[in-house]
């Protein structure tokens, strides 16, 4: 008998899957809402210019490539350490964050997660409801019990702040709290600073531990605006996660380019920390790739293509800002039943459009427009030319 007559097959993944099905769609105006990817006007993921002129660089200087250290490109690290908590952060001055480099956010998700079995193995892992699909499973998969505490509110199609602090109260004292630090992925629903600071005091009442993912830094309303939790939790006292990523913001998507940043009482603690996220790292992936993180490096420590990328980062974001509002005023203009000006006040690649999985299901069977079954569509998949297009649709399935 075969060693692997008793596998079975695992559940399809219900993104890649719906993508799997987009491509086989022969329909020409089909629309793929499913992805968390920013395409361009044009429909393409774009290659930033500021990463062009660093590859190239990095391209002449015929660099070595060797090994990396363990925790990564220093010089990597430490940037990404001032993009998440600002150049004069007395955190930093203090030593007292440590920084690896990652295999994206995902990477460094699971990295602080192996590391956390390790340190609270009993905890309770807690996540929004609703939340990025992999949180649950990478939780799981560390060995933690993964619990929901309240976030979105169907009725207002905003946060259910109240049933949120309730959660969160009510979950065992020193549970991993893990919260979208800015452009919520699946809603859109974002905290307001007064949120924020209402959650971070249940936090520090419970003495959970906050695990802040920030995987659109610059894609809400700027990479300082968009880095208001994790200095907020920065200025607390406490100590935290946070797993950081430049898919997005760099368009790097598959470079696999991230950070986990450790938030720790001293500087002698940080290196007993490093020294055991180290070990984490070693026995997965031993260290990480040099491409993606040199590029990063290289335009965030250079003055001009820092600019350069500041600039490019402002047009996805105001982009991303223009197809709401252009997707809200078509909407109105076709005569929905629905208000959707929700959708302006909402941040980040995401909406949830309210729309229900029959509806997703008639977009998808009569007009080839695919999204997310929960009604989650990306926003940054839209552009002129299939605007009016999926907005008659969603009129048509209301
Ligand atoms: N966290 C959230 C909330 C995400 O939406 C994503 C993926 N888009 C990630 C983490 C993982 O990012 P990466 O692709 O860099 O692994």
């Amino acid at each position: 008998m075969s060693l692997f007559s008793a596998v079975e097959m695992a559940p399809r993944d219900p993104i890649l899957g719906l993508n799997e099905a987009f491509n086989a769609d022969p329909r020409p105006n089909k629309v793929n809402l499913g992805v968390g990817v920013y395409f361009t006007e044009e429909g393409r993921i774009p290659l930033l210019r500021a990463v062009v002129e660093a590859e190239k660089a990095r391209l002449e200087a015929r660099a070595p490539r060797g090994y990396l250290p363990i925790e990564g490109i220093a010089a990597y690290d430490s940037a990404v350490q001032k993009l998440l908590f600002g150049e004069d952060s007395p955190l930093l001055a203090e030593g007292r964050v440590v920084t690896t480099q990652s295999l994206g956010g995902t990477g460094a998700l699971k990295t602080g997660a192996d590391f956390l079995k390790r340190l609270l193995p009993d905890a309770v892992v807690a996540i929004s409801n609703p939340s990025w699909e992999n949180h649950r499973a990478l939780f799981e998969s560390a060995g933690f019990q993964v619990e929901n505490y309240s976030y979105y509110d169907a009725a207002t199609q905003g946060l259910n702040l109240a049933g949120m602090l309730a959660d969160l109260r009510a979950l065992p004292a020193r549970s991993i709290v893990v919260l979208h630090a800015c452009c919520h992925n699946p809603t859109g629903v974002d905290l307001s600073s007064a949120d924020w600071q209402q959650v971070l005091e249940v936090v520090r009442e419970r003495d959970h531990v906050p695990f802040l993912d920030i995987a659109y830094q610059g894609f809400g309303d700027g990479i300082v605006e968009d880095a208001e939790a994790v200095r907020l939790f920065a200025d607390s006292g406490l100590q935290f996660f946070v797993s950081s990523s430049f898919s997005k913001s760099f368009s790097l998507y598959g470079e696999r380019v991230g950070a986990l940043s450790i938030v720790t009482a001293s500087k002698e603690e940080a290196g007993r920390v490093l020294s055991q996220v180290k070990r984490v790292i070693r026995t997965n992936y031993s260290n990480p790739p040099t491409h993606g993180a040199s590029v990063v490096a290289a335009v965030l420590n250079s003055p001009e293509l820092r600019a350069l990328w500041e600039e490019e980062l402002g047009e996805m974001r105001q982009r991303i800002k223009q197809l709401r509002n252009g997707m809200v005023e078509q909407l109105a203009a076709l005569g929905a039943k629905r208000d959707f000006s929700f959708v302006n006040a909402q941040r980040g690649m995401f909406s949830y459009s309210g729309l229900t999985g029959d509806q997703v299901e008639r977009l998808k069977n009569e007009f080839g427009i695919y999204a997310v079954g929960t009604g989650r569509i990306c926003v940054a998949a839209l552009n002129s030319k299939n605007l009016e297009v999926v907005s008659r649709a969603i009129v048509e399935v209301l």
